[in-house]
């Protein structure tokens, strides 16, 4: 569909996982030009922005609670020939993150949308576990339910892609016992930290893993990543 206005333009930016440095120079600018910039946690995104030396920005929420009645309000203006940035707490927008009702809303508006690529734990994570990455499978964030858990868990150990989860601290240490138990020689990686002073990348069999965050429990951001079956 073609835009009603061509002035008007929403952009989904991926800001810093970690590491400041990371912001682009083209999100940087697309925020300095924002008439709006919506955000996942205003008070969050403002010391991104006071960083960049930008300030007097309007900043708007838009979370998971309020995406679907303020993206409507939001694309409006946007119709009006405003542009609007749409920032997630970190990385990518929409990614097991807000944004993609904005998005929906815009092209439902007929309003142009452009994503500026950046920071993201998963692809961030696989690149770095030296786990087969020519396909790969992302769950988003392991269920909290230990049946659903056990179940994905099980699937992941059958699919022959790499299988990639966002995971808490807390649950990690009782996800790779699940996985010790289940396949106790299969190489996991658990990404920490990325991008951070503290980042590592812990590898090792699933009993290796399990064994030594039982012993360490781990703090920090965490991804999680499984390698597919059959693959070397
Ligand atoms: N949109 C983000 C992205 O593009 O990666 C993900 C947002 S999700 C709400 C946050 C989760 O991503 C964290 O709980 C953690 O599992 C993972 N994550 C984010 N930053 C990370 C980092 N620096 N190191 C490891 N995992 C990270």
């Amino acid at each position: 569909m073609n835009p009603l206005d061509p002035a008007g333009l929403v952009q989904l930016v991926a800001t810093p996982i970690g590491n400041l440095g990371d912001i682009t120079y083209r999100a940087a600018e697309a925020i300095r030009q924002a008439d709006v910039v919506a955000c996942e946690d205003t008070r969050h995104s403002r010391r991104l922005l006071e960083h960049l030396g930008i300030r007097e920005k309007e900043l708007v929420a838009l979370h998971d609670h309020n995406e679907r009645f303020r993206a409507a309000a939001l694309v409006e203006r946007v119709q009006g020939g405003a542009k609007l940035v749409y920032l997630s707490d970190a990385g990518m927008p929409g990614i097991s993150d807000p944004g993609y009702r904005l998005v929906n809303a815009a092209y439902e508006a007929g309003v142009r949308v452009e994503v500026l690529p950046g920071p993201c734990a998963v692809v961030t994570a696989l690149a770095g576990s030296g786990l087969p990455s020519d396909a790969f499978y992302f769950g988003g964030f392991l269920s909290v339910k230990s049946g659903r858990r056990t179940r994905e868990l099980t699937e992941s150990l059958e699919r022959r892609e790499t299988s990639i989860f966002y995971e808490s601290p807390h649950r990690l240490a009782g996800t790779l016992e699940i996985l010790r138990t289940l396949s106790p020689d299969r190489e996991i990686c658990v990404a920490r930290e990325l991008t951070k002073r503290f980042e590592t990348y812990h590898r090792g069999s699933a009993a290796e893993l399990s064994a030594h965050f039982a012993i360490h429990p781990p703090k920090g951001e965490i991804t999680l990543l499984i390698r597919g079956a059959g693959r070397d």
